[in-house]
């Protein structure tokens, strides 16, 4: 994370805090949270039916993990990280990603995405990033982090909640 502007590296610390968090709820109730056996078919969205929806700050996550300007672009309905079945960014997945298993209580799942949306949503609000909700096709393929606007001053005075 050397040479990132600092709001940068704050805000993807802050991401990590909420990834944190998620998993900290998710151990309160490990009954309603279910399990995973990670056979990866959830991960082809249009052959399971499904969709993932993401948010800036996920994003701008990866892409610092990741060490990169863009993400990989999505042409099939299968997330691109997803390779043998396996995913291959599981560190750094999205929220929605660390969220969903097909095998939890859909309420408390319901009720754990929305709370972890409102974060996610504040951390947009602290650090100006504009706020978006996009389905994984659209973010991956339009996703370009110098869209933000990083530059050296960037995010250095983020609003007060996170000063
Ligand atoms: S990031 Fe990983 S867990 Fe999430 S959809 Fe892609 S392959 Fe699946
Ligand atoms: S949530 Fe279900 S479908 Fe998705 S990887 Fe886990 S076991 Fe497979």
């Amino acid at each position: 994370m050397v040479g990132l502007p600092e709001g940068y590296r704050r805000l993807v610390e802050e991401v990590a805090n909420v990834y944190t968090w998620i998993e900290s709820q998710q151990q309160r109730e490990p009954h309603r949270a279910g399990s995973c056996n990670a056979c990866g078919a959830c991960c082809d969205f249009i052959a399971y039916g499904h969709r993932l929806y993401v948010t800036p700050p996920e994003l701008v996550y990866l892409a610092a993990k990741l060490n990169v300007d863009r993400l990989a672009s999505m042409p099939t309905g299968r997330c691109p990280y997803q390779h043998d079945n396996r995913c291959t960014i599981h560190e750094h997945r999205f929220a929605g990603c660390r969220m969903f298993t097909c095998r939890g209580d859909s309420a408390f799942q319901s009720d754990l995405s929305e709370a972890a949306l409102k974060r996610l949503k504040q951390l947009c609000e602290d650090f100006r990033v504009p706020y978006r909700y996009q389905d994984l096709p659209t973010a991956l393929n339009t996703f370009a982090i110098q869209s933000y606007g990083f530059g050296p001053d960037w995010g250095a005075t983020p609003n007060s909640s996170t000063a």
